[in-house]
């Protein structure tokens, strides 16, 4: 049969609807483009209280039903939007989601295990659609796979069903007491279902689940889909993965290359490309002014955009800062986090004279600029699944250091000074000394060697980092798991 696969995108959050995170970032703009390359997705969200008016009030209402949950029986509503094209549908129940915040409830175990459910639910009630893959991602919609194979599965609508999950944040799995397995769940009573669910400390694991039940995994970078395999990075799900590792890819992030650009960015002094880099020059000396770091056009600024957390390396930078701030550089952080490197970046800022800048705040416009304005981007990571900030600098001719790791690994290519390839710079261990090295080693080349640096700027902004090939990836996976079906994507 040759036709569109259907696709249901299940998240928690999306952009411009709610976002918290990255995942928003992915479920907002990634659907889109899935659409764009030849499949017919749909989106299933919360109709979470605080989204914005001006899409509520364009929403219509499609359908109601109710759902079980334990021995609970709840309303269910389904309104839908067209928005970049795509149907967006919100599922309501102003009890759970009529809130302030995302998550960060008491019963979240709860309001998120309702969300799965009444996705699965809700495939029997969208009146033009037909799911053929339900595509679900992180824990929030991780139940789903478990709900639709053990409670749904002799129906002749879920039987064609097959599930994706994909893991953007292995940190966060939902882990839940006991009693949420009978009470919520309505499982207790289903013995394959409590073994997949309950990880060893007798804790039900929502992820867990989703992992065990879906058909395809992903994660967000080649690499990282092999690192979880290890203990180091696998969260204790490590077993999981390697025992499913046949069904397990990592597909790389894309990052928005509209917003993200150098030749039409309005938060920039100065427009630049990589056929004129001129621009860079007056960004660089703007941010230079604005941040109150010395003028001087030759040093080279060194960038931290991010999360302050002990994940995005900032112990490394905290060993090695006194050391640095001696060399002939500059750095710019911009970031919030954890108080200790908070207060820790502010007071070597205070005492450096004009060589340092720690702002503390959340500030988009800034970022923009300093991506613009700064020559090197440091991103040391202890692990990083995909990571945006890599992908951005690049394209605004800013070098990344970085180290290899996830998917810091698979889109930066160290400089090679034998071919003069590269895009940016790498070190390999968790080590102070060898972030520093590699850090002032591009440092001086930057400042001796402005050829090099030059065309080491054209590789960075000539990569492609939008979200067509990711959309790819993820329309041949979905096609993989229906083998009836033949391509067709006009
Ligand atoms: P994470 O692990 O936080 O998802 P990523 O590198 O994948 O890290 O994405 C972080 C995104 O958030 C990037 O777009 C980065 O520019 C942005 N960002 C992080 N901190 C700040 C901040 N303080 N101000 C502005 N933007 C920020």
């Amino acid at each position: 049969m040759r036709r569109k696969i259907r696709v249901l995108f299940a998240a928690f959050e999306a952009v411009p609807f709610m976002k918290t995170g990255g995942l928003g970032d992915v479920a907002g703009s990634l659907p889109p483009v899935l659409k764009a390359a030849g499949c017919e997705v749909r989106v299933m969200l919360p109709k979470f209280g605080t989204i914005p008016e001006e899409y509520k009030e364009k929403m219509t209402h499609v359908t109601e039903f109710q759902v079980h949950l334990g021995w609970r029986t709840l309303y269910c509503g389904v309104d839908k939007l067209q928005y970049k094209g795509v149907t967006w549908y919100f599922l309501d129940n102003e009890y759970y989601f009529k809130r302030e915040k995302a998550y960060g409830y008491f019963d979240d175990g709860e309001r998120i295990a309702f969300f799965s459910r009444a996705i699965v639910e809700s495939l029997q009630y969208l009146p033009d659609f037909k799911c053929d893959v339900l595509h679900c991602n992180d824990w929030h919609t991780a139940l789903a796979p478990v709900f639709l194979r053990e409670l749904y599965q002799g129906r002749p609508l879920y039987e064609n069903v097959k599930t994706v999950m994909t893991v953007h944040n292995l940190k966060f799995q939902g882990q839940m007491s006991d009693y949420v397995l009978g009470d919520i769940l309505g499982l207790a009573g289903v013995p394959a279902a409590a073994d997949q669910l309950r990880s060893e400390n007798q804790t039900v694991n929502f992820l867990q689940g989703g992992l065990s039940y879906s058909d395809v995994l992903t994660t967000v970078s080649p690499t990282y889909a092999q690192e979880i395999q290890n203990a180091f990075y696998g969260e204790r799900l490590e077993d999981l993965f390697r025992r499913r590792e046949s069904v397990l890819h990592g597909i790389l992030n894309g990052i928005d290359t509209t917003a993200y650009d150098p030749a039409g960015d309005p938060a920039l002094p100065a427009p630049y490309s990589a056929a004129d880099k001129s621009g860079k020059a007056l960004c660089k000396a703007a941010l230079q002014e604005e941040l109150g770091l010395k003028a001087d056009p030759d040093v080279p600024l060194v960038a931290m955009i991010g999360r302050l957390t002990g994940q995005k390396g900032l112990d490394l930078v905290q060993c090695v800062l006194p050391d640095l701030l001696r060399e002939d550089i500059q750095i710019a952080v911009l970031g919030t986090g954890d108080w200790e490197y908070e207060e820790m970046l502010k007071g070597y800022a205070l005492g450096s004279d004009g060589k340092m800048s720690a702002q503390i705040r959340f500030d988009e416009a800034l970022s923009h600029r300093v991506y613009a304005g700064a020559d090197i981007l440091l991103m040391p990571s202890l692990f990083e699944p995909c990571g945006l900030a890599q992908m951005i600098a690049m394209r605004y001719g800013t070098l990344p250091v970085v180290r290899e790791t996830g998917g810091l690994k698979d889109t930066v290519l160290p400089y090679n000074q034998y071919t003069g390839e590269g895009t940016g710079f790498s070190f390999a261990n968790y080590n102070a000394h060898e972030m520093m090295h590699i850090l002032l080693g591009a440092a001086e080349l930057k400042r001796t060697e402005p050829a090099v640096w030059d065309k080491l700027m054209d590789n960075a902004m000539a990569q492609d980092f939008s979200w067509e090939k990711a959309a790819e990836a993820y329309i041949a996976l979905y096609y993989s798991t229906h083998p009836e079906i033949t391509p067709y994507k006009k």
